[in-house]
């Protein structure tokens, strides 16, 4: 349904998205992870034919997003970043204005608004007008525009951002069940998110694919516990350079301090080397050692490790 094709686009200086490659099958939901600045917006507004690739290039549903651009759109719906709404419109008026610039016949608005306002939950919010809704109910009406003209596509830009904790269930609640007829790709740069809603990720950073897989192949590919919890009696400071100072350690977290004790959470790619040479390196600053495990490495970890090996 999407096939990308060594897709680039710079601004100036600053080379955005640097030649990707990834297909998305029909009916997939695809996340694109990453960090703020890793390239997701910009890939997704080359997708939707917002801005021009300067290389490579794309096709959804067969159509090239540079020689055939209406026909792509026409497939597409796009929840952009920060979902652009006009507030002192009525919501219905609004979903009208909308229908009305996707080309909708004028005798089937009536029957797409009243399928969008029931699959995104807006009945009871109709009447209101845009202005007056909640952050919550501001994204699915986002989400009932993109879907308007009944897209094969849709490309939704960090579609929780901003929602408190049970608007992001109900949002990624509606997500699964759209995903359930349309290939999908939602963008976002926290881990949970797209864990719960996709089946593949690809990590981006710096413009670049630096990992893909499902959810769980992502947190196989660090199988081995690569992840390490120390309990160490000593000055956090000097203990915590120490640490940082251990060969094929990535990263030393400082999760807290309980009685002197300072908890550390290291990430490593040599768990069991990495076990011993902290033991050595506690002894001969002189501290103590109360605990020394490994944990079972989640998503997370895999992103940081992806991630901060290529700013490495
Ligand atoms: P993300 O969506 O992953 O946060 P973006 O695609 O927005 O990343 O940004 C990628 C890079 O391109 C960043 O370094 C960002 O500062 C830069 N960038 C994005 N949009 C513009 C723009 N309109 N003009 C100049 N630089 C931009």
């Amino acid at each position: 349904m999407i096939e990308v094709e060594h897709l680039s686009k710079n601004y100036g200086a600053t080379r955005a998205v640097q030649d990707i490659s990834f297909r998305v099958e029909k009916g997939e939901v695809i996340g694109f992870l990453g960090p703020n600045g890793a390239g997701k917006s910009t890939t997704m507004r080359m997708l939707t034919c917002y801005i021009s690739p300067d290389a490579g290039t794309a096709r959804i549903a067969g159509f090239d997003i540079t020689a055939r651009p209406l026909e792509v759109k026409k497939r597409i719906g796009y929840l952009p970043e920060n979902n652009p709404l006009y507030l002192d419109m009525g919501v219905i008026d609004y979903l009208k204005f909308i229908a009305a610039l996707r080309g909708i016949p004028g005798g089937r608005v009536r029957e797409r608004i009243r399928h969008v306002v029931d699959i995104c939950g807006l009945s009871s919010m109709a009447a209101k007008d845009v202005g007056e809704l909640s952050k919550g109910y501001r994204q699915r009406l986002g989400l009932a525009q993109a879907l308007i003209h009944d897209p094969d596509v849709l490309i939704l830009d960090e579609p929780t951002i901003g929602l408190d904790p049970h608007q992001i269930i109900e949002i990624r609640h509606l997500i699964k069940n759209i995903g359930r007829e349309k290939t999908i790709i939602l963008s976002s740069h926290i881990l949970p998110e797209v864990a719960a809603t996709c089946d593949r990720v690809l990590i981006l950073n710096r413009g670049s694919i630096v990992g893909s897989g499902t959810p769980e192949e992502l947190s196989a590919l660090s199988s081995g516990g690569q992840a390490i919890v120390a309990v160490i009696r000593g000055p956090r400071d000097r203990v915590e350079a120490a640490l940082s100072a251990i060969e094929a350690v990535v990263e030393v977290r400082h999760l807290g301090e309980d009685a002197g004790l300072q908890r550390f959470e290291l990430l490593s790619l040599e768990a069991d080397a990495v076990c011993e040479r902290i033991f050595f390196a506690v002894a001969a600053g002189g501290w103590s050692l109360t605990e020394l495990r490994r944990k079972s490495i989640n998503l997370e970890d895999v992103f940081l490790d992806l991630t901060m090996r290529e700013a490495s």
